[in-house]
């Protein structure tokens, strides 16, 4: 029997908690459309229903909002930025792909060497502005697990009179998301990224804003979103946001096992560099390189010892392309092209830290040995 895998990509996708599939297996047993008013559809919306108050209150939505059910955070990025009905629309230059080509006409706001926003520029950006405009800035980036001062960015949007979404796909879990708090007007959410079932996510829209939908048919999601709800996996996604606010604290230890990782690392090749390390970035995630040791000759070596991680945004279905977070942080494409993103999760231990260190040094090692054979 093949042995598991070490499983170091929860940025890509975390497995679903044991609970949530528990949780999930009667429900996907069970006729019912959520829509229907027979006693079978009414259990199916009770689901639904109670789902949509749990992700509410695990990112402290207020009375008001509102949360419409996705497939997904790709969606919901998509749903807020073509249906926000603004003339005017600015996106961080490190969003997800979701974001950043969801709009051809976005303009984009640079980010600082670290991947922090750059808030002057943005600020000018948005100097004078009298167009209905709205910003799009990550709270936690996906490939670095750099966290951006969406407080400040939310400062300057205000004044400036425009509205923000922000993709919380990867912080639910991970930081404090409180949506009152921020201010924000859309959040995104995805169910995979916090030990839910894949194709759940939601747009949570607050301060009384609405968006037009992307998908049309029957009136489901207040008209905002086509389409049968996906009874199991909203479920899912329910139970698993209030689990990952309830171990958020469990989840913030993994910055021992990515600490222990980068010093590792360090010691043994000391010219690695690690993106984003000297801003506030989430316990799990940590993307580095070392110049030379190109990141596909890691995947391939890794992959084959059993080990899976990713070299940057895992999305992009196996293109071998240097990371454009990295590349609008200022790295250069041949430091770019050797950056492997190491990402731990709820499941993960120290002896899969150790084992992903370990086989790294022997890859080091051996391209050490050949370069030195000329
Ligand atoms: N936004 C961010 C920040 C992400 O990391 C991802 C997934 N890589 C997405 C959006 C897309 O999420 P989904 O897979 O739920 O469509």
């Amino acid at each position: 029997m093949t042995p598991e895998p070490i499983y170091l990509d929860h940025n890509a996708t975390t497995p679903p908690k044991p609970a949530v599939i528990e949780a999930m297996r009667p429900l996907l047993a069970v006729a019912g459309n959520a829509s229907a008013t027979h006693r079978a559809g009414r259990a199916a919306r009770a689901a639904v229903e109670r789902a949509r108050a749990q992700v509410a209150l695990c990112v402290n939505a207020g009375p008001q909002a509102v949360a419409v059910f996705t497939s997904g955070a790709t969606e919901a990025n998509n749903l807020a930025l073509k249906g926000c009905g603004c003339e005017r629309v600015l996106v961080s230059a490190t969003e997800h792909a979701s974001v950043l080509q969801a709009r051809g006409d976005a303009e984009t706001v640079p980010v600082l060497p670290d991947g922090l926003i750059d808030l002057v520029a943005l600020d000018r950006m948005l100097e004078g502005n009298t167009r209905q405009t709205l910003l799009s800035v990550m709270l936690v980036n996906n490939e670095t697990g750099v966290i951006q001062p969406v407080d400040k960015v939310m400062e300057i949007a205000r004044k400036r009179g425009a509205l923000l979404h922000c993709d919380a796909a990867q912080a639910l879990g991970r930081v404090p998301v409180d949506i009152q708090k921020l201010g924000v007007d859309y959040m995104t959410l995805s169910s995979h990224k916090i030990g839910g079932p894949q194709g759940a996510g939601c747009l949570v829209m607050a301060n009384c804003v609405s968006v037009a939908p992307q998908i049309s048919g029957g009136g489901q999601e207040k008209n905002m979103r086509a389409g049968t709800e996906n009874i199991a996996a909203i479920a899912g996604f329910g139970l698993a946001a209030e689990l990952a606010v309830q171990d958020m604290a469990e989840y913030r230890k993994l910055a021992v096992l990515r600490d222990r990782v980068e010093a590792a690392l360090k010691k043994i090749a000391p010219a690695v560099t690690v993106f984003g390390e000297d801003a506030p970035r989430v316990a799990n995630t940590s993307m580095f390189a070392l110049p030379g040791l190109a990141a596909d000759t890691q995947m391939i070596a890794l992959d084959l010892a059993g080990i899976c991680v990713s070299n940057g945004s895992a999305c992009g279905s196996g293109t071998v392309k240097a990371s454009h977070v990295l590349k609008a942080m200022g790295a250069e494409e041949g430091v770019a092209s050797c950056a492997l993103r190491v990402s731990f999760g709820w499941n993960s231990t120290a002896a899969d830290a150790d084992a992903f260190i370990q086989k790294w040094a022997e890859i080091h090692q051996r391209t050490q040995r050949r370069a030195s054979h000329g």
